[in-house]
């Protein structure tokens, strides 16, 4: 889905309900390896036009297959999250000295008027989340480099040095 920014007018707020099919998801996240979309990702967004800016929220669910990167396990995770951002369009930010980018600001994105990219915008925020996270769980023990034994599954025989 992509809104055009000049059909918000000022100050009402614009809703939305869409899904990102599987094959699109699923090449979004095609350079990490092993994530597979188990359906589409569905949301709900809404837009509020504050002038400056735009304020986005949306509700995204979306379930992935994923392969923990330390012990190599296939695990299923899924994102039931709220994201809020802030749009600014990318022309206003060198034109004009009204809008200073805060770098702790990290839910600050741009955006090239007048399309805002949603399905782009909510994909990316997913990406950014799984990015080295991919974590069967946070406390995974790995695999032993010496006999391959799946630590999370109990100690191998190995000597611990
Ligand atoms: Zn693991
Ligand atoms: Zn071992």
């Amino acid at each position: 889905m992509i809104i055009q920014n000049n059909k918000l007018s000022i100050g009402k707020a614009f809703t939305a309900s869409s899904e990102i099919p599987v094959k699109d998801v699923d090449a979004y996240f095609a350079d990490l390896d092993e994530a597979h979309a188990l359906g589409p990702m569905s949301y709900d967004v809404v837009l509020t036009n504050r002038g400056k800016h735009i304020d986005l929220e949306a509700d995204i669910k979306l379930s992935l297959a994923l392969c923990c990167f330390r012990c190599g396990q296939d695990f299923e995770r899924t994102f039931d999250t709220h994201l809020s951002l802030k749009l600014v369009e990318a022309s206003s930010i060198t034109s004009s000295d009204e809008i200073v980018l805060d770098e702790d600001d990290l839910d600050t994105v741009t955006y090239q008027a007048p399309n805002i990219p949603i399905d782009d915008l909510l994909l990316e925020s997913v990406y950014l989340e799984l990015d080295g996270q991919c974590l069967c769980n946070e406390n995974c023990k790995g695999i032993c480099f010496n006999c391959g034994q799946n630590l999370n599954l109990g100690d191998c025989s190995c000597p611990k040095s």
